[in-house]
């Protein structure tokens, strides 16, 4: 395996529609949200984009016979990439002993995507957010792959108006209760995961491995934001601009993660009526304050100008 493309960013920001189509490239495998392959192993009721429990998935089980995919597993990767982890992490102040079973667990599950698919890149999609903020400077800092950050952005407002009509995904799958306040939670998780973003980037990622694309511009110029994504990671993407042209169905392969839209089998890339393109135009005086206040600095900040 040459590559991982880490899709880096907020959730909602329509990361799974990227990472499914880029995965219909035969040079490319994508795995949704890898992070909580192991959290997602252990835990029953969470399945793979297949259908099947990840025990049983004809994709991922051979993983098993390669590393131990226990909760001791899953907790060693935590200790890594949440947030909390950030001081120690970029201080090098955790153990070395951790950092090897790190890195020596993440070389064991590329490997083994890349030995049984044969593909090239691996397009990861667990964004920075929250328990995952420390995993693209992880694979890159620790484990040593080369890292390609796409930094995938959406209207901070869409975000909101997405929260507040339809609560978290988490929710939504019966996994949490619903938020309170979820249009003031959205806002503060959306700003840091981009701040954050930004920030280590910046400071630990050449400028020829971080690419920022704006969500909206995926939908409306998908045949502009693949081509650059493809000279990004150094792939021709024509047959998937094609596909996208013609209106194929993608399929969702074996993603791991939580969003509802990979139990699809299939996805397509369709163009948005206006309402859908403006969701925030909905919003009540008070979400539309707040986010005036508190998010469109950041706004601004990612090409959004009002
Ligand atoms: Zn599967």
């Amino acid at each position: 395996m040459n590559k991982i493309l880490y899709v880096a960013g907020w959730g909602r920001s329509g990361s799974t529609v990227l990472d499914v189509i880029l995965g219909n490239h035969p040079d490319v495998v994508s795995v949704g949200e890898v992070t909580y392959l192991v959290d997602d192993w252990n835990a029953s009721g969470r399945r793979c984009a297949c259908g099947a429990s990840y025990t049983d998935c004809s994709f991922w089980n051979g993983l098993a016979e390669v590393e131990s995919l226990t909760e001791e597993t899953a907790q060693m990767v935590r200790k890594v990439e949440r947030r909390s982890a950030t001081l120690p992490v970029l201080l090098d102040a955790i153990s070395a002993k951790l950092k090897e079973r790190y890195r020596r667990f993440q070389q064991d599950v590329f490997s083994y995507l890349a030995e049984t698919t044969g593909a090239s890149i691996v397009v990861d999609s667990s964004k920075s957010a929250g328990d995952a903020a420390m995993r693209f400077y992880a694979l890159s800092q620790i484990a040593e792959f080369d890292v390609h950050v796409l930094h995938l952005v959406r209207d901070g407002r869409s975000t909101m108006a997405s929260y507040v009509n339809k609560g978290s995904n988490w929710a939504l799958e019966g996994h949490a209760e619903p938020l309170l306040l979820p249009g003031v939670r959205a806002v503060g998780g959306w700003t840091l995961a981009n701040l954050w973003t930004l920030a280590v980037s910046k400071m630990y990622f050449r400028s020829d491995r971080y690419m920022r694309v704006q969500f909206e511009d995926l939908i409306t110029h998908p045949a502009r934001t693949l081509e650059a994504t493809g000279a990004f990671i150094g792939i021709d993407v024509d047959m998937l601009i094609d596909r996208v042209r013609c209106g194929d169905h993608f399929d969702v392969g074996h993603n791991v993660g939580g969003n509802r839209i990979r139990h699809n089998q299939s996805i397509q890339l369709r163009h948005k009526s206006g309402a859908e393109r403006q969701p925030w135009s909905n919003l009540n005086a008070f979400h539309s304050t707040f986010f005036a206040i508190f998010g469109q600095w950041l706004n601004s900040k990612l090409g959004y100008n009002w």
